[in-house]
C-alpha cells in the first residue's frame, strides 16, 4: 500500500532510485526495504538491465505477436521451477492468480476454492475474501463489490492450521477445485509455513482431487532459484508468478503441469488473453534479471538476510524488546508482538501504535520500510553488509525511541 492511512502522515513521493536507495522529491535519501514490493531483487536501476530495456524500447514497445524473447523468458522460468512444464505470460500477479484459478475450475468443473485468511492473490473478486496486504491494512479484507455468489465459492482456512483445511474438505467434499496459497504468507507480514504444513496441504489436495496452486508472485525467484517449490520441496499443480520475473516492469505468469496448461486456449477451452502480455520491455527486464540470479547470488541473498536477522536479534535480546521477527531468505518482518507470529490472527494482535511510532522514526532517519505491519520487507543484492549495518543502527534508534523513551 502506498497510502499511509494506517501510520498517518504523507508518503514520500519518490523521484529516483538506485541500488539499495530511493530519493524523494524533496531530496531525502532512504535505504529502501520495500523494493517496489518485491521485484527489485537486484536493487534499483541495475545499469545492464536498464541498458537492455532501452535497446528493446528502440526496437518497438509492443507487437501483439510472438517474440523470441517471451519464449526465452518462459524457458528460463520452466528451467528453474520444479513442476512447471508450461507457462503463459500475463501482465500482473492479479491476472496470473485469477487465470490459474479459472483453469482449475475449468478443468475440474468444480466451483469452490480454498484460500487462507491473510493471503493476498491480487484484487480479482474471488480473492477479496479476508485478503491480506493493503486490503487488511485499509480494513477492507472483504471488499464491497464482490457478489455474494462469488464470495460463497471462496472458502477460508487459517494459515499454518491444517485442521481448518481438513475440515473444509470434509464439509465440501467433491466441490473444491483448488487450494491457493502463498507458500510463505508475505501479505500479512512475512510468515513462513510451519514444518509439514505445505506437504500436508499437498497430500490433502491429491487425496481430494483438488489442484494445488502456489501463488509464487512474491516467493518466486526470491527465496530460492526455483522459488518456494524448490525451497520447501513441495510441488504444486499450478503456479502464479509476477514481481521478480519482470525486473520492475508489469508482468505476471501462470504455469504448471503440461496436461493442465494445455487446457488453456487456444490449445484448450479455458479462455485467457492479453493485448500487452509478453510485452518486450517487461520480458527483457525479466530475462536480464533472472540471468543474474545464479545459485551463488541466492546464497548471497540468504547470507544478507541471515546477517540482518542476526544483528536485529542481537538488539532484541540485549534490550529484551517485546518484538518478534520472521524471515524467509530475503523476505522479513518485525512484528510488535512478543511472538510467535504464525498467521494473520497473531498479526492482528500486534501493537499497531508502537509500529506506527517505529515506522516514522525509521523514516525520519532515512530508512524506508512498508507502512504496515501486514507487509513484508525485502533485501536486495544491492543491500551490502555496510548498508545493512547503517540500517541496523537506525533500527536501534527507532526501537529505543519506542520502548525506552528518554
Ligand atoms: N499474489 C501475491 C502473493 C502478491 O504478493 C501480489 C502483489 N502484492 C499479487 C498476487 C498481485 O500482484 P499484482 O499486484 O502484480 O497484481
Amino acid at each position: 500500500m502506498r497510502a499511509f492511512k494506517s501510520v498517518g502522515g504523507v508518503p514520500p513521493f519518490i523521484k529516483r532510485a538506485e541500488g539499495a536507495y530511493v530519493w524523494d522529491v524533496d531530496g531525502n535519501q532512504f535505504i529502501d526495504f520495500v523494493g517496489s514490493w518485491g521485484p527489485m531483487i537486484l536493487g534499483h536501476a541495475h545499469p545492464e538491465v536498464i541498458n537492455e530495456v532501452k535497446k528493446s524500447a528502440n526496437d518497438g514497445t509492443s507487437f501483439g505477436a510472438p517474440t523470441k524473447k517471451e519464449v526465452i523468458l518462459a524457458e528460463m522460468i520452466i528451467d528453474r521451477v520444479p513442476g512447471c512444464d508450461m507457462l503463459r505470460l500475463v501482465n500482473s500477479g492479479t491476472e496470473a492468480a485469477m487465470s490459474a484459478v479459472r483453469l482449475a475450475r475449468g478443468i475440474s468443473g468444480k466451483d469452490k476454492i480454498i484460500k487462507f485468511a491473510g493471503c493476498y492473490h491480487g484484487h480479482c473478486d474471488s480473492f477479496l475474501i479476508e485478503a491480506g496486504s493493503g486490503a487488511l491494512t485499509l480494513g477492507v479484507p472483504n471488499s464491497p463489490g464482490v457478489t455474494r455468489g462469488t464470495a460463497q465459492d471462496t472458502l477460508l482456512a487459517e494459515f499454518n492450521d491444517i485442521q481448518t483445511v481438513q475440515d473444509l474438505f470434509k464439509k465440501y467434499a467433491n466441490q473444491i477445485a483448488a487450494v491457493i496459497l502463498e507458500p510463505v504468507n508475505g501479505n500479512t507480514g512475512c510468515i513462513p509455513p510451519e514444518d509439514q504444513f505445505l506437504k500436508n496441504i499437498r497430500d490433502l489436495c491429491s487425496r481430494h482431487d483438488a489442484l494445488l496452486i502456489f501463488d509464487e508472485v512474491m516467493t518466486g525467484f526470491r527465496i530460492a532459484k526455483g522459488g518456494a517449490a524448490e525451497y520447501y520441496s513441495v510441488i504444486p499443480d499450478l503456479f502464479a508468478f509476477g514481481k521478480v520475473i519482470g525486473g520492475g516492469f508489469p508482468i505476471g505468469a501462470y504455469g504448471g503441469r503440461k496436461e493442465l496448461m494445455e487446457q488453456v486456449a487456444p490449445s484448450g477451452r479455458v479462455y485467457q488473453a492479453g493485448t500487452l502480455s509478453g510485452n518486450p520491455m517487461a520480458v527483457t527486464a525479466g530475462i536480464e534479471t533472472l540471468k543474474r540470479l545464479t545459485h551463488v547470488e541466492y546464497e548471497n541473498l540468504e547470507n544478507l538476510g541471515a546477517y540482518f536477522e542476526a544483528q536485529l536479534q542481537d538488539l532484541i535480546d540485549t534490550y529484551d524488546y517485546p518484538v518478534w521477527q520472521n524471515r524467509a531468505g530475503s523476505m522479513f518482518s518485525l512484528f510488535f508482538h512478543p511472538g510467535p507470529v504464525m498467521n494473520t490472527q497473531d498479526v492482528s494482535k500486534c501493537d499497531f501504535d508502537a509500529f506506527k511510532h517505529y515506522f516514522h522514526t525509521l523514516l525520519d532517519h532515512g530508512i524506508y520500510t512498508a507502512p504496515s505491519q501486514y507487509e513484508a520487507g525485502f533485501i536486495s543484492l544491492s543491500h551490502t553488509e555496510e548498508i545493512l549495518n547503517k540500517a541496523i543502527t537506525q533500527v536501534h534508534v527507532a526501537l529505543k525511541d519506542v520502548f525506552i523513551p528518554a
